[in-house]
Order: structure tokens, then sequence, then C-alpha cells
């Protein structure tokens, strides 16, 4: 580990009161893990360069272990979303996301969208569809407050077909980003075709910044591509002043990472969100 990850996971180990070891997890686990409840949602302020404010947050799913909150071992949501597990874990996360979100606005905290990662695999079929609008109706979140982070891991698929699935989702009001941009697959077709709002440039463009002059060349052209498409630009894994400052330099809209905070539990966020709007 480089000195500065190993700093940074020290300060997610010390607020999620986690330790440095990945239990070993199979798939079997995390549906075991679900079924008791095992399962909690972390939420890791994004914010606005220019202000410094907290716009939103992003949903990460976490596991509650016997010595804290840990994450989820990398390899798994792929698994996951290749077994289809992924659609009964979504669904939870959704569920949670926009009731905490709902619980948030009641309590009187400064707006902030919270964040939702959906898969392309959890929109392959109408019913997973039906089931999501379902889920945001009935959890009476205002639907303006929920951003779906469109995650495209597995099968390039047909944008078309994404367009056609998504439309009930969207219709309700609630906004569109696309994670990951940088990482390959068919993410320029999906742009053209989806109503995107914002676009999250990978940490993989970020944190090589400070060291070769030619990252930040192509960290500046992603950020001017996306906001010449009219598009939020948010860069993810921020860690270290000098990233910050060269994102600031370029432009850059928003930001997340371990530099501002890693993500929460629910109460510290609200904590962190109240005191960050009082300055
Ligand atoms: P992602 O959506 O790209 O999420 C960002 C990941 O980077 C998170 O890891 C977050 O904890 C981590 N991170 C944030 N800031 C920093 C930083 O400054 N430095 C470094 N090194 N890392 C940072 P996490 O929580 O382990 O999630 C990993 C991936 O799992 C996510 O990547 C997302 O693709 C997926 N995932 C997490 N929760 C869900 C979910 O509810 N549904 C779906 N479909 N996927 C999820
Ligand atoms: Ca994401
Ligand atoms: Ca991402
Ligand atoms: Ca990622």
């Amino acid at each position: 580990l480089a000195q500065a990850d190993e700093a940074a996971f020290g300060i997610v180990a010390a607020e999620a009161g986690a330790t440095a070891n990945h239990p070993l997890m199979e798939l079997e686990d995390l549906e075991l893990a679900l079924k008791k409840g095992q399962l909690r949602l972390h939420y890791q302020p994004q914010i606005e360069v220019s202000t410094g404010r907290v716009i939103g947050v992003e949903a990460l799913v976490r596991l509650a272990g016997e010595s804290g909150n840990l994450e989820l071992p990398g390899s798994i949501i792929p698994a996951a979303e290749a077994s289809g597990t992924i659609t009964r874990i979504g669904e939870w996360v959704l569920e949670t996301a926009c009731a905490q979100a709902a619980d948030w606005a009641n309590q009187g905290l400064p707006p902030v969208r919270c964040a939702v990662n959906l898969s392309l695999a959890q929109v392959q079929h109408e019913s997973q569809v039906e089931r999501i609008v379902e889920i945001i109706t009935d959890s009476g979140v205002s639907p303006g407050q929920i951003e779906i982070e469109l995650t495209e891991t597995s099968d390039p698929s047909d944008p078309d077909e994404v367009s056609q699935r998504l439309k009930p989702i969207l219709d309700l009001g609630v906004s569109l980003a696309l994670d990951d941009l940088g990482t390959g697959y068919a993410t320029l077709s999906l742009l053209r075709r989806l109503p995107v709002e914002k676009v999250k440039i990978d940490r993989s463009f970020v944190s090589g910044l400070g060291a070769a002059h030619n990252r930040m060349e192509g960290l500046r052209a992603i950020v001017e591509m996306g906001q010449g498409l009219g598009l939020t630009v948010l860069a993810e894994g921020v860690e270290r002043a000098e990233q910050y400052d060269t994102l600031r330099a370029l432009g850059c809209d928003s930001y997340q990472g371990y530099y501002f905070s890693p993500a929460l539990p629910a109460a510290e966020l609200a904590t962190l969100i109240a005191r960050n709007a009082s300055h």
C-alpha cells in the first residue's frame, strides 16, 4: 500500500470501526447477510468545488461484521451482477436509501441529493424496472432528491434498449449520473442516448495526479468533454490536497474522496451536513 492509501484506510477504519482485513466472502455469504439484515448503507459526501458545500451523497453498501462495518470485497458486486443476486441487493439498497433521504428531509436537513448505484444488470427485465418505480414511489421521497448512478461493469448493452428500460424510472423525476467514466464499455454511446446530467470520472484518472504531467492532460480532456456536453463533472477518489487543487484549476464541478470524507453511517453524515451548511 502507498502511504496515502494507508492513511486513507486508517480514516475509513477509524470512522467505520472496521478492521483492515476483508472477511473471505462468497456470494452465498452476501445473500445470507441480506437475509439476516446484516447489510448497511454508508453515505459518502459529494462536494461542490466552487463553494465547498456538500451537495449530495452516494450510498455505498457495507457489511455489518462483529468488528464494525466492513467494505465488501471488490469482486462481490460483479459476482452478484452475474448471478442476479444484485437485483435483491439493489432493491434493498434503493428502499433503504429512499427511506433515509426522506428521513433527512423530514429532519429539516439542508437538501442533498442521494445517489444510488444501479448496474445495467438491474434493468434487464421490465419487472425489475416496475419494482424500482414502485420502491421509489412508495418510499415517500421526493424523486428529485434521488440520483441513479448507472454502472456498466459487464456486457456493453444496446443503448437504445437501456434508454427504453430506464424511461419509467427517469419519468418520475429521478436524475441520472454515469459512473466510472473513462473505464471502457459503451459509455459514450450511452451518453448520447440517455438524459445524463452528471458524469463521474473514475478514480484511476485522479490517482495519478501530481505525478506525471500527461495524467493531468487526460483529466483535462475528460472534464472539458463532459462540460462541453453540458454535463456536471464529478471526480472520484480525491485523496490529497494537490489532487483537489488540480481539479479546481481544471474547473471540475464537484468531487468525492477521502480528502473530504469516506462513506459514513447515516447519523454521522447528518451531523457533517449540518456542520458544513453552517459554515
Ligand atoms: P463506485 O461506485 O465507483 O464507488 C466508489 C468506491 O471508491 C467506493 O468503494 C468508495 O468507498 C471508494 N472510495 C471513495 N473515495 C475514495 C478515495 O478517496 N480513495 C479510494 N482509494 N477509494 C475511495 P466501495 O464502497 O468498496 O464500492 C466499490 C464498488 O461497489 C462501487 O464503486 C460500486 O460499483 C459498487 N457498489 C457499492 N455499493 C453498491 C450498490 O448499492 N449497488 C451496486 N450496483 N453497486 C454498488
Ligand atoms: Ca458509484
Ligand atoms: Ca465510480
Ligand atoms: Ca469504480
